[in-house]
């Protein structure tokens, strides 16, 4: 029986990888959670993991550290949301294990820090984020694992016939307004996605599309590949979880129902596949997929992302730090939704003088 630990087990992910875990038959044995005291007390009894901490309590940060490392689970579930999920990812990069990735801020803010880390202790790093984990499976016979040492430094594109990687996005709740439609949108509003439930943080990410440029960084990290050589296209209906084009013009995707226990699920058995949870796709009913250009105007998070991406690790490290300052003010109502790219826009500006 396989053990895991869940780093945010209260979140989004974190709730899902419960559900997964108990499907597989897969042992729980620590976890930790940060303000939900009540949800916590309830995944306790139901799991009975051997530890488990409040990060927000006094000590709680050096504890979720030692957990990150010291746990001996085989597999670590990043599901914390944001930067704050650094040092314990770091930490679990430590443990010569796996990581089932989704927390991707770490990758963003210091991508080369983490796929170095776990590099060097040997530990691999499974993509969890549903685009990742659709490229991840379009390439496994090309490539096992993008953080094993004898791929260090190397692009994928080098060797293994890619031509680029097309990473899908759903277009969010706003898909199809214009910046006079988003001027007086409430918070409320822009946490609504069509496709998914997800925590708020990464929802804000979504409705702005800086999720996608987040997981343009993300990629780059998972799979050595230069920003030019991955491209977003906007995919409504979140069928098609990305693909991978090769040199000689075939593109292999990955299809599913959109249902984050899939990917979640592939993290923690891979290589093998499993009995899912998830609902097989009906093509029939779906009738059709339809894709569309990105609308960088009324979008410019994604625009930003590139630029940073290109320029490197230290804008990198701005644009989020940026972005998470944004949503925040922007879910306290201190700013309007139009003013988050701005705001992030002015922050990398700085950044260059
Ligand atoms: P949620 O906000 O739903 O959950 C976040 C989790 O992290 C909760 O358990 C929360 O604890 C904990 N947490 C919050 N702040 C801190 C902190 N400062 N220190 C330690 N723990 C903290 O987020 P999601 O599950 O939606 O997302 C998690 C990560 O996965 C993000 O990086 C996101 O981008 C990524 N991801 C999410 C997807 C999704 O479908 N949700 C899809 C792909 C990627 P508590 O609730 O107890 O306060
Ligand atoms: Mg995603």
């Amino acid at each position: 029986m396989k053990t895991l630990t869940i780093l945010g087990s209260t979140g989004s992910i974190g709730t899902q990888t419960l559900e997964v875990a108990a499907s597989l038959g897969y042992k729980v044995i620590a976890m930790t959670a940060h303000s939900n005291l009540e949800l916590f007390e309830q995944q306790k009894n139901k799991f009975k993991p051997e530890t488990a901490i409040l990060s927000s309590e006094p000590g709680g940060e050096d504890k979720l550290i030692d957990i990150a490392k010291n746990s001996g689970a085989d597999i670590i579930v990043t599901a914390i949301s944001g930067m704050a999920g650094l040092a314990p990812t770091l930490a679990a990069c430590e443990t010569g294990k796996r990581i089932a990735l989704a927390n991707k801020e770490p990758l963003v803010c210091a991508g080369e820090q983490v796929m170095q880390t776990a590099r060097r202790y040997g530990t691999e790093i499974i993509p969890v984020d549903s685009e990742h984990s659709a490229i991840f499976q379009c390439i496994e016979n090309k490539t096992k694992n993008m953080s094993r040492s004898s791929d260090e430094g190397k692009c994928l594109n080098e060797g293994h016939q890619i031509s680029k990687l097309i990473l899908t996005a759903s277009g969010g709740p706003f898909r199809g307004k214009t910046r006079k439609e988003l001027e007086n949108i409430t918070p409320k509003e822009a946490l609504r996605h069509p496709n998914w439930n997800m925590g708020e943080k990464i929802s804000i990410d979504s409705a702005t599309m800086m999720n996608k440029g987040l997981e343009l960084i993300e990629a780059m990290h998972l799979f050595s590949m230069p920003p030019d050589k991955i491209e977003v296209i906007i995919h409504p209906e979140s069928i098609i979880h990305s693909m991978v084009e090769y040199t000689d013009g075939s593109v292999i995707a990955q299809l599913s129902t959109p249902d984050m226990r899939l990917p979640i699920q592939y993290a923690l058995t891979y290589p093998e596949r499993k009995t899912s949870l998830t609902k097989p796709i009906n093509f029939a009913k779906l009738g059709k997929l339809t894709f569309e250009k990105p609308d960088p105007d009324t979008f410019p998070c994604l625009e930003l992302a590139y630029r940073a991406a290109k320029q490197g690790p230290k804008t990198c490290r701005i644009l989020n730090e940026a972005n998470e300052e944004a949503v925040e003010l922007f879910l306290n109502g201190k700013i309007g939704f139009l003013e988050i790219p701005q705001y992030i826009e002015d922050r990398t500006n700085k950044c260059l003088l």
